[in-house]
């Protein structure tokens, strides 16, 4: 009997459990103990013969060891995989939170067989991954891509990653709070689109089509799909940012064919639990041809 679970571990909660068992569910505060002790306690009794694992931050190219977890220190350094395996006994998948996210989301999007897609959430950070023929790319670190993290000129704001001036210091849910901070005190954040002047939404746009226009066209992805908090704010202008792409966007492709698809909110069952899930499932596969 094989119990496979979804494990999403964030800044602030840990989530995990079956997808297929929504009840099986639960969450933690991050802060509250160590990651692998919270997961073990949850897996006793449970028989979880597998989990897969979202971390936010960069893992070693065999994606056993968590090397640097911006959010969460204490996992720094730490061989996450083996101390998971010791503690449960289960087989340890892990992965990168947005590759993760990207995973669950290309399955409930029904878009395995469309070649190059790339994902983009825009929650607190800026987080991107790419998939290429349903596997995602990695490059000579094991990094996919990291957009959030790319510097754009002219910027100076210092960003969480120890850079200046990366992409996610404007365009992100920091740069929103920064900016409510400032101009629009009082203002609930999740309204803020609702209430920014013409000056301050046309900036906005600007900067985030001009990050994606970038992207567009190295990559010439088959389709783009956006996620992540800010991005299902009320007010986003989403229309406005497709049409800042195309001014930027090299003509006549990939511009003429742009695809932009709007990943489905989130319901009972969280999406890095269930992409977590999910990669763990198509890991098992692979092991088991
Ligand atoms: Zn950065």
């Amino acid at each position: 009997m094989k119990e496979v679970i979804g494990v999403d571990i964030g800044g602030t909660h840990i989530r995990l459990g079956n997808p297929e068992k929504p009840e099986s569910i639960v969450r933690f505060r991050t802060s509250e103990r160590d990651a692998v002790a919270a997961i073990a306690g949850y897996c006793t009794s449970r028989g979880v013969t597998a989990m897969g694992v979202g971390v936010p931050g960069l893992l070693d190219k065999d994606c056993r060891k968590a090397v640097k977890v911006p959010n969460i220190p204490a996992l720094n350094g730490r061989e996450l995989a083996s101390e998971l395996e010791a503690a449960t006994g289960a087989s340890v998948f892990l992965e990168n939170d947005t590759v993760v996210l990207l995973t669950g989301d290309i399955d409930r999007m029904n878009l395995a067989d469309r070649g190059v897609v790339l994902g983009i959430y825009i929650g607190t950070g800026l987080g991107s991954g790419l998939f290429i023929n349903n596997k995602p790319y990695k490059g000579k670190y094991g990094y996919g891509t990291e957009l959030g993290h790319v510097p754009l000129f002219g910027v100076d704001e210092a960003c969480g990653c120890g850079g200046r001036g990366c992409a996610e210091t404007v365009v992100a849910g920091g740069a929103l709070v920064r900016l409510r901070d400032r101009s629009y005190p009082g203002t609930d954040i999740s309204e803020l689109f609702t209430v920014l002047t013409d000056a301050d939404r046309s900036r906005y746009i600007e900067a985030l089509s001009v990050v994606l226009a970038g992207t567009l066209n190295l990559l010439d992805p088959d389709v783009i799909i956006l996620g992540g908090g800010v991005a299902q704010m009320r007010g986003f202008p989403l229309e406005e940012v497709r049409r800042g792409i195309l001014g930027h966007a090299v003509k006549p492709y990939p511009a003429e064919g742009l695809t932009i698809l709007t990943v489905p909110k989130e319901e009972a069952i969280p999406a890095g639990v269930y992409g977590a899930w999910k990669y763990a499932l198509g890991q098992i596969a692979v092991v088991s041809d």
